[in-house]
């Protein structure tokens, strides 16, 4: 399972209302609170539609699809 932090930049499967399809991790846990960044609108993602929903992040100024992204830390002669 991945491990995602406060203030991760996301994009989902479906963009919200506002047609705005950045979200801001403000909240982890068991249910993940994610905040729009078109409207900053706040909503509660049950972590595993959360994982299933989100779709690339933010690192480094560089849209990581989530399929090929270990996490930030991960290194992979580690573990
Ligand atoms: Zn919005």
């Amino acid at each position: 399972m991945l491990n995602y932090d406060l203030g991760d930049i996301v994009t989902l499967k479906k963009p919200h209302p506002c047609g705005e399809n950045k979200w801001e991790i403000v909240r982890t846990g068991v249910d993940i609170k994610l905040k729009c960044l078109g409207c900053n609108r706040l909503v509660w993602l049950p972590r595993i539609d959360f994982e299933k929903r989100v779709r690339k992040i933010l690192v480094d100024e560089k849209w990581i699809s989530i399929v090929h992204y270990k996490g930030k830390d991960h290194k992979e002669d580690e573990e």
